[in-house]
C-alpha cells in the first residue's frame, strides 16, 4: 500500500507542480492588464453561473452541438466522484468515497454520464469530421481532435476498470444500478482470477495517467477554455449589451493612467480583456454569425480573438521578464501587427458574436479599444469618415447641417420647441441627426411626432439645443469626441429639468438609456415602439384603417440584441388592421444587422456583398412586400438595398405603418 501511495503522491505533485506553473504564469499575464471594474452585481454574475456555465443555456441553443458539449462538461462534473474513488483505490483497492460510495444513485449517475461522455465525443467527431460547418474554419482542429481522443481514452479505462472490479467482485454500486458496467462486466468473465488482478492495476494506472495528463496539458494548450471559461463568463459584463466602458479622458490630468487612448499594445488590453483570450474555445460561433464575414470582409471575431491570444502568449512572458529584470523591450503594436486595420473597421458593432459566444466574450469592447487608439492615438481611420468627425465636432451632427435646421422637419406640425432651460413637458421627444436632417428618416420624427400628439402625449422636441448624442463618435474610437457630447447633451437635459425621454433612434436610445449615467444623466428612456404600444394598449391610438401589405419585421441591433426590445415593435403591427407579417430566417435575436452600427454608415463598403444587399435578399425571400424597422439607420439602409434590388419592397418604420393605420394615408416616400 506504501509504494502506490508514494507513487501517485508523486504524480499528483509533479501534475499539481506542473498546473501551479502554468497558472502562475496565465494569473501574472492576466494582471498585466489595464483595471476595469467587474466586482458587482454578484447575484447576477452567480445566475450567469447556474445558467449560462450550469445549464449550458447559450450553447444548448443550438440542439446537436449543444448536447455534444452539455454531456462532455455534465459528465465530467459527475466523473469528479469517480476521480477520486480511482485514486482512493489505488492506495486501497477496496476504497470507496464516504457515505455515498456504495449507493445505487451514485452508480447510476457514474455509468450514465460516462455513456453520456462517449456519445458526446462521438458526437463531437461526427460534426468536425462529417458536418464540418464552416464556423470552423481556421480553428485548431488537431488539438481537439487530440482533446477529443484523451477524453474517450479517460472514459474508456473508466469502464474497463469498472468492469474488471466487477468481475473480480469488487463493484461498489449494486448491479442493478449500474447495468452498463456489468454488462461490459461479462466480458472479462472468461478470465482468470489471475489475469484479472494484472488487470484492476493496469487500467487503474492508466486511467491516472491520463487524468493527470489532461490536467497538465490544458493549461498549456489552445484549448485553456475547459479551465476559464467558467471564470469569464462570472466576470462579463452585467449592463446591457449596447454598453461600452468609458474611457475618461481628463486632459487637466495628462499623467494620469486614464489618459491611455485605446489598445496600442497587448499592456494596453484590460484585465478582463487578457482573460477573454484566455477563454476563446475555438467553436466559431462568433464567426458564422458575423455579418462582416458572411458577406465576405476579412473581420472573423473568433480569429480576432485567437491572434490576440496568440500574442499575448508570445509577447506576454518577455513583458514579465523585463519588468522582472528592469530591462526594456520593444511593444509590438497590435494593429497591424497583430491585427489588420480593415478587420476592425468592418464591423458594425452589431453584438452577434456576442449573443452567440457561449463563455461570453466581449468582442465589441476589444474592437473599441483597438480603434480607440487607431483614432485618438494615431488620427488614423477610414478617409470617408473624416467628414463624420469634423462635421461631428463643427456641427454637432454627422450630416454637417446648420443646427438651425433641427426642427424643420416639423415645420407645419406644430410640434412644441423646447426653450433654453425652460421646464419639459413629461417627455422629451429625443428626435436624433437622422430624423432631423435624413430626408428618409425625417418621415419617421413626423409619424412619431403626429401619433403622440394625436395621443394626447405631453412632449416637446429641443430642436437647435440638441447635438448628436456621440454614438457615431463612441463608436469609430473618437471617445473625446463622445466625452464632449454627451456632457453638453447632459447639461441641456438637465437644465430643462428632464426626466422621460423618447427616442425613435435606438443608437440614441442605447446612448441615453445605457451610457449617458455614466456621465450624470438619469433619465426613463424609452423607444417609439415601446411608447407606441403603450398608447395602442391603453386606445389612446386607435389603428383602424386596413393597410394591406404582408411585412417582415427587421429587428435593429441597438434595440434587438444590445437591449432585449423584440416584443414592442411585433406588438405594434399586429394591431394594424389588413397587415400581415412574416418573419425573416434571422431575426429576434439572431437577427442580421442591416450594416450601418459602429460609425459603419459613415465608411464605404468596398469589400465583399453589401450587408444591406444581403439583409434585402433575405428579405425578399419570404415574400414580404414590406420592411418593418424600427431605426432610421435601418430603414436608409435597408431602403438603399431595396433600391439596388430594384424590386418594389417598402420599407417603412414601425411609426409610419401605425400612422399609416390611424389615418388612412398611404405612406408616401419623402424623396
Ligand atoms: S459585432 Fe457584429 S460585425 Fe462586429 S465582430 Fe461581432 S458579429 Fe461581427
Ligand atoms: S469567441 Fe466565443 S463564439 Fe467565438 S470562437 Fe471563441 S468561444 Fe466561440
Amino acid at each position: 500500500m506504501l509504494l502506490p501511495a508514494a507513487i501517485l503522491l508523486a504524480l499528483v505533485a509533479a501534475a499539481v507542480g506542473l498546473f501551479a506553473r502554468r497558472a502562475r504564469l496565465l494569473y501574472r499575464l492576466v494582471r498585466l492588464g489595464r483595471p476595469v471594474d467587474r466586482t458587482t452585481d454578484v447575484p447576477v454574475r452567480l445566475e450567469r453561473e447556474m445558467t449560462v456555465v450550469l445549464g449550458q443555456r447559450k450553447l444548448l441553443q443550438r440542439l446537436l452541438p449543444g448536447l455534444m458539449h452539455a454531456f462532455i462538461f455534465w459528465g465530467f462534473l459527475v466523473l469528479l466522484t469517480t476521480i477520486v474513488e480511482a485514486m482512493g483505490q489505488a492506495v486501497d483497492p477496496d476504497f470507496a468515497l464516504p457515505l455515498i460510495g456504495h449507493s445505487g444513485w451514485l452508480g447510476l449517475l457514474q455509468d450514465l454520464f460516462a455513456v453520456l461522455v462517449v456519445v458526446g465525443v462521438c458526437l463531437a467527431f461526427a460534426i468536425r469530421k462529417v458536418q464540418r460547418p464552416e464556423r470552423f474554419v481556421g480553428s485548431h482542429m488537431q488539438e481537439a481532435d487530440l482533446i477529443l481522443v484523451w477524453i474517450l481514452g479517460i472514459m474508456l479505462t473508466l469502464f474497463a476498470l469498472n468492469a474488471v472490479r466487477i468481475a473480480r467482485g469488487m463493484a461498489e454500486a449494486p448491479a442493478a444500478w449500474t447495468p452498463i458496467s456489468h454488462g461490459l462486466a461479462r466480458a472479462f468473465d472468461p478470465m482468470s482470477p489471475a489475469v484479472l488482478r494484472l488487470y484492476e492495476p493496469f487500467f487503474l494506472w492508466m486511467h491516472l495517467l491520463l487524468i493527470l495528463g489532461f490536467l497538465v496539458y490544458i493549461p498549456y494548450s489552445k484549448h485553456l477554455h475547459i479551465l476559464t471559461s467558467s471564470i469569464n463568463v462570472f466576470f462579463s459584463n452585467t449592463k446591457p449589451r449596447g454598453y461600452l466602458t468609458p474611457l475618461r479622458i481628463d486632459v487637466d490630468a495628462p499623467d494620469s493612467d486614464e489618459i491611455r487612448l485605446g489598445a496600442a499594445t497587448v499592456e494596453d488590453l484590460t484585465w478582463k480583456e487578457a482573460l477573454d483570450l484566455y477563454a476563446c474555445t475555438e467553436c466559431g460561433r462568433c464567426q458564422s454569425a458575423c455579418p462582416a464575414w458572411n458577406t465576405g470582409k476579412p473581420l472573423s471575431p473568433k480569429l480576432l480573438i485567437m491572434n490576440l491570444r496568440d500574442h499575448l502568449f508570445e509577447e506576454g512572458p518577455k513583458i514579465l521578464d523585463a519588468g522582472r529584470t528592469s530591462s526594456e523591450i520593444q511593444r509590438t503594436p497590435l494593429v497591424p501587427e497583430v491585427i489588420d486595420e480593415e478587420v476592425l473597421w468592418a464591423c458594425t458593432t452589431c453584438g452577434a458574436c456576442m449573443q452567440e459566444c457561449p463563455v461570453d466574450i466581449e468582442h465589441i469592447d476589444h474592437i473599441i479599444d483597438l480603434r480607440r487608439n487607431l483614432v485618438m492615438g494615431e488620427s488614423r481611420f477610414p478617409p470617408e469618415s473624416a467628414a463624420l468627425l469634423r462635421n461631428l465636432e463643427t456641427a454637432g451632427n454627422p450630416w454637417g447641417q446648420p443646427q438651425s435646421q433641427r426642427a424643420a422637419w416639423a415645420e407645419g406640425m406644430d410640434v412644441p420647441l423646447l426653450a433654453q432651460g425652460e421646464q419639459a413637458p413629461e417627455f422629451l421627444y429625443w428626435v436624433g441627426c437622422a430624423g432631423s436632417f435624413d430626408d428618409r428618416a425625417r418621415g419617421v420624427s413626423r409619424a412619431v411626432a403626429g401619433l403622440l400628439r394625436d395621443a394626447g402625449v405631453s412632449f416637446a422636441i429641443l430642436g437647435p439645443q440638441e447635438l448628436c448624442t456621440g454614438d457615431p463618435a463612441r463608436r469609430i474610437g473618437n471617445e473625446y469626441l463622445f466625452q464632449t457630447l454627451a456632457e453638453q447633451n447632459v447639461a441641456t437635459l438637465d437644465g430643462s429639468g428632464v426626466t422621460k425621454i423618447v427616442a425613435n433612434c435606438p443608437h440614441c436610445f442605447n446612448t441615453l438609456r445605457n451610457e449617458y449615467p455614466d456621465y450624470g444623466g438619469r433619465y426613463e428612456v424609452l423607444h417609439h415602439t415601446q411608447l407606441l404600444a403603450q398608447l395602442v394598449d391603453e386606445g389612446r391610438i386607435r389603428p383602424t384603417q386596413r393597410v394591406r401589405a404582408l411585412l417582415a419585421y427587421h429587428d435593429p441591433c441597438y434595440l434587438g440584441r444590445h437591449n432585449d426590445i423584440y416584443g414592442e415593435p411585433r406588438q405594434v403591427l399586429e394591431t394594424v388592421p389588413g397587415l400581415s407579417t412574416v418573419e425573416m430566417p434571422r431575426h429576434g435575436s439572431r437577427g442580421l444587422c442591416c450594416g450601418a452600427g459602429g460609425a459603419r454608415m459613415w465608411m464605404e463598403e468596398r469589400i465583399g456583398k453589401r450587408i444591406n444587399r444581403e439583409r434585402m435578399d433575405e428579405a425578399a425571400s419570404t415574400g414580404a412586400d414590406m420592411v418593418g424597422v424600427a431605426c432610421p439607420y435601418c430603414l436608409v439602409m435597408l431602403d438603399d438595398g431595396a433600391r439596388a434590388r430594384g424590386d418594389e419592397i417598402e420599407v417603412a418604420d414601425v411609426a409610419q405603418v401605425l400612422a399609416m393605420a390611424t389615418s388612412g394615408e398611404r405612406l408616401v416616400p419623402s424623396e
